[in-house]
């Protein structure tokens, strides 16, 4: 199958990372000397995760160009965070110096050509829900001419199932477009396809959106689902988690209305999550209906806002959006 040899490069780069997450998470649930405002555990793990997956993809294929989130600014005059990230990332990686790691986070900051074949890297999506404990996502997709062709998305909070958070969590989600959608847990090998729920009646749909109120317009939301008939609170998880869990049928719709009409979407954002939703049998696209154009940098300039559905419910989601009877409401939050 074609991509075969970057999904089992793509999956062996994001369980790496997101060990190095989770191990930063454990540290940080022990440590309650920790301050809430104290940023240098995020610091460490993206950038300790971005090194990883970098290097990971690098040793194979030298030649592709990667655009990931971050750059080592912050380590800049920090010895202790550099030393840090590099004892990270040696649990991942045998024999890695400094030097390598620190040019291997800034090979993702070189400007290149957005409609020739690249990785993109989010490192940690969700960097708040990882400070809270909660749900985050460690996110890598391959890109070739504007379009996604594999994605992979680390899940170490998210349940097994989600009706039985009992059985445990650390997911991984992945696809090769054309190919379906898949689901293993983050320890174990044994894969299996996933696919979006077969709700077709909008009061029956539940939604997923942002936890930050700053990310999305809850209050559109609202007006949203209301106008669908949809009853059930809103399912508020931080990271491309919401794609997942769309994915999978946990939740119908997944909504990120724009809170500031000028705020372009981040490629690294939704790359992977919406190639997991399309090959799951369900449609992503933006609040127009228009589907996402990765070709035209490192944002989705093009596009305004996102909705992922199962399908079924997606032209209904688009039509109440744009309803003039309630766009005036919707769309100007
Ligand atoms: P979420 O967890 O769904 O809230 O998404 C997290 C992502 O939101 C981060 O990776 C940021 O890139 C992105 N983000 C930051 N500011 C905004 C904003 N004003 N509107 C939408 N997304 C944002
Ligand atoms: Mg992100």
């Amino acid at each position: 199958m074609a991509y075969n040899l970057e999904l089992d490069i793509a999956i062996n780069a994001v369980v790496k990372a997101s060990r190095l997450c989770r191990d930063v998470q454990n540290s940080l649930i022990s440590m309650d000397t920790v301050e809430k405002k104290d940023r240098s555990p995020v610091t460490i793990a993206d950038l300790g995760s971005q090194a990883v997956i970098n290097l990971e993809l690098l040793k194979s294929f030298p030649h592709d160009p990667i655009v990931s989130e971050e750059d080592t600014d912050a380590l800049d005059s920090h010895e202790y965070l550099r030393g840090k990230v590099l004892e990270l990332v040696s649990v991942q990686i045998d024999h890695v110096n400094e030097a390598q790691i620190l040019e291997a986070i800034d090979y993702g900051t070189r400007e290149i050509d957005y409609r020739s074949r690249f990785w993109t890297v989010d490192p940690i999506d969700g960097t708040k829900g990882f400070l809270r404990g909660e749900q985050y996502a460690i996110a890598l997709a391959l890109v070739e001419d504007g379009q996604v062709v594999l994605g992979v998305l680390g899940c170490p909070n998210f349940p097994l199932n989600y009706e039985r958070p009992e059985d445990g969590k650390g997911c991984l989600f992945f696809a090769i477009k054309e190919n379906g959608a898949f689901m293993q847990g983050l320890d174990q090998d044994k894969r299996e396809a996933i696919h979006v729920d077969f709700i077709s009646h909008p009061s029956e749909a539940r939604f997923a959106e942002p936890v930050e109120k700053a990310h999305a317009s809850h209050t559109a939301h609202a007006q949203i689902s209301s106008a669908l008939g949809i009853t059930t609170p809103p399912y508020r998880i931080d990271s491309q988690c919401k794609y997942a869990a769309v994915a999978r049928g946990d939740v119908s719709i997944y909504l990120r209305l724009p809170k500031d009409k000028s705020y372009q979407e981040k490629i690294w954002d939704h790359a992977a999550g919406s190639l997991i939703v399309n090959e799951a049998g369900g449609r992503v696209t933006d609040i127009h209906g228009q589907s996402l154009d990765f070709s035209k940098g490192r944002r989705l300039q093009s596009n305004e806002g996102v909705v992922a559905t199962n399908g079924r419910l997606h032209e209904k989601v688009l039509n109440v959006i744009s309803n003039p009877r309630n766009s005036e409401k919707v769309i100007k939050q």
